[in-house]
């Protein structure tokens, strides 16, 4: 048995039968959504600009909303993308999920924003215009900087209408990491999340502050990340297992009829450890790939100073499994090299 919130109303759910009987009881007022200006109707799909009104900070908002309704009452899965712009691995994630129609609900709506951060999309930034991270920004204020007007209206958004929340990411600055989730396992509903998307690992963490997942679970939206693959590349197997795992999730909260391929357990990972450059730094070339199991002391991959010809071999500190890493290039020293998950 889980629970899932739908409309604040938490109820017990076995089934996709049973859950759109409690649906129907727990949701009287099934009708019209009412989101930016628009009005939904159940069965409806629109496509629409989100924007903050004719204005300046309002222009960088011109992003893509679509909202895709089932004409059966159900609960408002939100999915949002690039809110680091240059991560687009989830941007094409949830572009899969609207386009051609081919992800109905047969209960409940679908909201995506598949490219939050369209300013660092179109510029293929992680930031956005005033060079503040927007996934450091949430819940935002209406009197602050740039960061915090773009955020603040972002989650007014999310807040009113999602009753749980997919937040699609990959790694950060060239680095790649292996398809995971994270969440905060001591939440119980984000937990059924987590496992429910299928991706086989899932890390512990509500993330640092001003994150959107955190953010999301501080007002009790059930909310997890997918980190998948590397910036400004796309990876097909990477993306084909976030679509896989929206679905998943999608069935999970009786949106969609149960899958007839078994969801893989997860593995679940509550400590972590990047391992960083040491030497003088130089070029980086790695032994291994994300998601080879290491042992302690077996080698990683080189760093090698090109003007002495100096090698500094990096070695795994601990037993673990390789959850990302830097990619192949010149590093300073400090850099992070390898994550390692236990
Ligand atoms: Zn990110």
């Amino acid at each position: 048995m889980r629970r899932v919130l739908i409309g604040g109303l938490a109820c017990a759910c076995l089934g996709l039968g049973q859950l759109s009987t409690a649906l129907a009881s727990a949701t009287n007022n099934w009708g019209a959504l009412e989101i930016l200006g628009r009005s939904v109707a159940p069965g409806e799909t629109v496509r629409m600009p989100f924007l903050l009104g004719p204005s300046f900070v309002g222009s960088f908002l011109d992003t893509l909303v679509v909202v895709v309704r089932s004409s059966r009452p159900g609960p408002t899965l939100c999915i949002t993308g690039g809110i680091h712009g240059d991560e687009i691995n989830g941007v094409e994630i949830a572009h899969r999920i609207y386009a051609g129609g081919t992800t109905q609900p047969v209960a409940g709506t679908l909201l995506v924003i598949p490219a939050v951060n369209v300013h660092g999309f179109r510029t293929g930034s992680r930031y956005l215009a005033d060079r503040r991270d927007l996934n450091r920004s949430f819940p935002g204020s209406a009197t602050g900087s740039h960061a915090d007007l773009i955020a603040h209206a972002l989650f007014t958004e999310l807040r009113k209408h999602c009753d749980a929340l997919l937040d699609l990411h990959t790694g950060s600055n060239s680095r790649t990491n292996l398809p995971q989730i994270r969440t905060d396992l001591g939440n119980p509903r984000a937990l059924d999340l987590a496992r429910a998307f299928g991706v086989g690992v899932v890390l512990d963490g509500k993330g640092p502050v001003g994150n959107l997942r955190r953010a999301a679970l501080d007002v009790g939206i059930p909310a997890v990340l997918f980190e998948a693959g590397e910036p400004l590349r796309f990876d097909e197997t990477d993306i084909r297992m976030g679509v896989t795992g929206v679905r998943n999730v999608m069935a999970h909260l009786g949106m969609s009829p149960p899958s007839t391929t078994p969801v893989p357990p997860s593995r679940v990972i509550r400590r972590t450890t990047w391992i960083r450059a040491r030497g003088a730094g130089g070029i980086f070339l790695s032994d291994r790939e994300p998601g080879d199991n290491v042992r302690s002391g077996e080698t990683l991959g080189t760093v090698t100073d090109p003007i002495t010809e100096t090698t500094e071999v990096i070695r795994a500190p601990q037993d673990g499994l390789l959850i990302g890493m830097a990619v192949p290039q010149v590093v300073l020293t400090g850099y992070a090299l390898f994550h390692i998950g236990s």
